[in-house]
């Protein structure tokens, strides 16, 4: 069994973009900047935005952080986007979810310009997503991508189960997959809270792609001898002997199926990390991208 270091991964792929800051420096261009939106007080999502903001400052990005009361309305939240969409100085800017109640998503992440939609969640780059054209991928699905690619793990005709149905992983997941090219070429089942059986269809799966937010949920009798096994699931479980209180676990009970299968990532340390260097990696395309239009 080989661990999927998501960790060493993310860093290599961090120091790439780095260097290429580095580039555009030298050559006096302005370097990608990113802006993040978050509204209220959510203790993950402060933390997930803080991490990104940092991120771009240590490789070198420009990055804007925009954050907004609880009570915000729609209306103010969508004058803040058409703001960004305008303003030439900020490449690609994101919307941490989830929104508070009052805020419609849908309305919210379809006001992004999709050229600068670094999520990829605007149904236009989703739809290119699934057409095989150039686009913003989702940062999850991406930096899956990016491990197989990275581990050379060969995809093409094997059974893939997705475990999920999300917009943000289990469905795009599913599409990348089935894509022409490597990674992908895969026969793809997605599967969800409603499919009968799931244990007799991950157990005929070469690759198992876990991303339904339930600790410890695959065990080594749901799975075939020598799969491949990502791990997406991040999930707060309590524990008194964890000073923060809780623990992160992840979908896949790793102390049952790591001894049988080929490749395993675990959490933390696997799928996490990948996220925010893929969500970089979109910053920086969005960057060029806005340079070859501006040319
Ligand atoms: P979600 O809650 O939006 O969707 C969960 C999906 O799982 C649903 O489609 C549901 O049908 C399916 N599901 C639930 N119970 C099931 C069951 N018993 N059998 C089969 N399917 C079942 O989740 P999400 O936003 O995609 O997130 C999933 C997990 O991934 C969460 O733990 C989340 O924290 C984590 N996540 C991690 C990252 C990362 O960077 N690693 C990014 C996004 C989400």
């Amino acid at each position: 069994m080989e661990i999927l270091d998501g960790k060493k991964i993310s860093n290599q792929i961090k120091d790439e973009i780095a260097a290429e800051v580095v580039k555009m420096k030298e050559r006096g261009e302005k370097v990608p900047h990113l802006a993040a939106v978050l509204v209220g007080n959510d203790g993950a999502s402060l933390t997930y935005v803080g991490s990104k903001v940092r991120s771009c400052e240590k490789i070198g990005f420009d990055s804007t952080l925009v954050k907004l009361s609880e009570d915000t309305t729609e209306e103010a939240l969508l004058e803040k986007i058409k703001e960004l969409n305008e303003n030439d100085d900020i490449d690609g800017f994101i919307v941490q979810l989830p929104l508070p109640k009052q805020i419609d998503e849908q309305k919210v992440l379809m006001a992004i310009h999709p050229d600068k939609d670094v999520d990829g969640f605007h149904p236009m780059n989703f739809g290119k997503m699934a057409l095989e054209l150039e686009t913003f991928i989702p940062a999850t699905p991406f930096g899956i991508l990016e491990i197989l690619k990275r581990y050379n793990i060969e995809t093409s005709g094997k059974h893939t189960v997705v475990i999920g149905r999300s917009h943000i992983v289990g469905r795009p997941m599913s599409i990348l997959m089935s894509r022409k090219g490597f990674p992908g070429d895969a026969t793809v089942t997605l599967t969800h809270s409603r499919t009968k059986d799931l244990a007799a269809i991950t157990k005929e799966a070469d690759i198992v792609i876990t991303a339904l937010g339930s600790p410890d949920f695959l065990k080594a009798e749901m799975v075939k001898e020598g799969a491949v096994i990502i791990d997406v699931g991040i999930t707060r479980v309590p524990d008194d002997t964890n000073p923060k209180g809780y623990r992160i676990t992840g979908d896949v009970d790793f102390a049952d199926v790591s001894p049988k299968v080929s490749y395993i990532t675990p959490v933390p340390g696997g799928v996490g990390p990948m996220t925010i260097a893929m969500l970089l990696k979109n910053t920086l395309l969005a960057r060029e991208r806005h340079l070859a239009k501006t040319k």
